[in-house]
């Protein structure tokens, strides 16, 4: 699957949006990747998906497992973990950090992808990584369908992602969409 047909998914799902956002990284920027826009259609989802684990697998051995921070990994790791074979947990926030609940364990020594739906960052990925190793488990590689920076997060990981964009983010305090007197909204909030 090339960029432009990822994109192409994107645009005709609406998922690509334009105005003035607050991630969830707290930065501001004038674009939102709204994945759960292309993920609502489980057929996408699962091309996505299988998409992905393709390439996981050109720079990395099959897991034992694929993990991502919830909300917005869930259906990824589920689709990667579907092509791949094995099993899909996620990790989600109890007063703010990150960890594995609802039973799902790690066994010392496993091996595990880490994605995510889009990377602004890094951060969400790199603690999903961090469970993974407090498990005993060894992360080694890390997916996501979009990379919005443009490539430059480093996780010290093998990593892929289907499209990698370049889309500047802001501090609140040098957003210039902030600067002109606009408030930025959060995506998904209604
Ligand atoms: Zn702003």
């Amino acid at each position: 699957m090339t960029k432009d047909e990822v994109l192409q998914l994107f645009k005709q799902s609406g998922a690509l949006l334009e105005g003035h956002f607050r991630l969830s990284s707290g930065l501001h920027s004038d674009r939102y990747l709204q994945c759960a826009l292309v993920l609502q259609n489980p057929k996408q989802a699962t091309i996505l998906g299988a998409a992905l684990a393709a390439r996981l697998r050109t720079i990395s051995e099959t897991p034992d497992l694929v993990i991502a921070p919830a909300l917005g990994g869930i259906l990824v790791a589920h689709e990667v973990a579907r092509e791949a074979g094995v099993r899909g947990l996620f990790a989600e926030r109890q007063d703010s950090v990150l960890k594995l609940r609802r039973g799902f364990q790690i066994e010392p020594g496993e091996k595990a992808w880490v994605v995510e739906d889009v990377v602004t960052t890094g951060g969400s990925t790199r603690e999903t990584m961090e469970v993974v190793t407090q498990a005993g488990g060894i992360v080694i590689a890390a997916g996501s369908l979009i990379d919005r920076t443009g490539g430059r997060t480093d996780l010290g990981v093998p990593r892929f992602a289907l499209a990698v964009l370049d889309i500047p983010a802001f501090s609140p305090d040098e957003c210039p969409l902030c600067k002109t007197g606009s408030q930025a909204i959060k995506p998904g909030s209604r």
